[in-house]
């Protein structure tokens, strides 16, 4: 079976999720075209388009496929969105808001996985997609503010300067808490806070802070 069959394969099979929905077309459309065995370790291409996280470099790992898939679709995502990913990692999930989004822009605090994905999503032709190396947890104030705001590693609690990032009405995506497991919140932004839509216990690794 070559990639494409398997990458298919992979995507059928996070439909059936009764819980916890895919359901944007847009999202699936992505999930169909963005070829996750790039985005692994070489030596691990076949066990890309199973549904579990593996390691990449740094002590990092790729999310799940589920939970990039779930993680778009509680985004609800429109095409003329502004979107902030803290946590690029393997560019996966980016490559995937890429192919939705207007813009994708994406903070990596390791330098070598922000190289390393910016030259993979460079190759691949993505050209709306902006990248920064260093530490996310302030945002990026320059271009604030965004539609929606999405976090790949974990806090202890939502810092203030991404909340203050999303647009009132927008979106913020974060996994909160301790180890060893974290409750993924889809926040609403209201002009009085935020407002928990979805969450779902998962595990992600933690925030770095310089
Ligand atoms: N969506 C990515 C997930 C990578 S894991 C993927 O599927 O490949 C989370 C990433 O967050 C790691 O690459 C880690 O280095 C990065 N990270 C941790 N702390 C960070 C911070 N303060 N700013 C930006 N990125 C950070």
């Amino acid at each position: 079976m070559n990639y494409f069959e398997r990458r298919n394969r992979l995507v059928n099979r996070l439909l059936r999720y009764e819980v916890g929905e895919i359901a944007n077309p847009k999202v699936i459309q992505a999930l169909r075209k963005v070829p996750r065995h790039l985005f692994v370790d070489p030596s691990q291409q076949l066990d890309a388009y199973k549904d579990y996280a593996l390691p990449i470099a740094c002590g990092q790992t790729i999310s799940q496929p589920y939970i990039v898939a779930l993680m778009s679709e509680w985004l609800a995502l429109e095409t003329e969105h502004r979107v902030l990913e803290i946590g690029t990692g393997s560019g996966y999930q980016t490559a995937v808001l890429a192919e939705i989004v207007k813009t994708v822009y994406t903070i990596e605090f390791h330098s070598h996985l922000c190289q390393r994905a910016q030259n993979l999503l460079d190759q691949l032709g993505n050209e709306n997609i902006e990248f920064r190396c260093g530490d996310g947890y302030e945002g990026w104030p320059e271009e604030a503010l965004f539609d929606r705001i999405i976090v790949t590693c974990r806090v202890e609690t939502v810092p203030p300067q991404l909340e203050a990032q999303v647009k009132v009405g927008g979106r913020l995506l974060i996994p909160v808490g301790p180890e060893p497991s974290q409750i993924l919140y889809a926040y609403k932004k209201e002009k009085n806070g935020l407002k928990a839509l979805e969450k779902l216990q998962v595990r992600f690794v933690p925030l770095l802070r310089p």
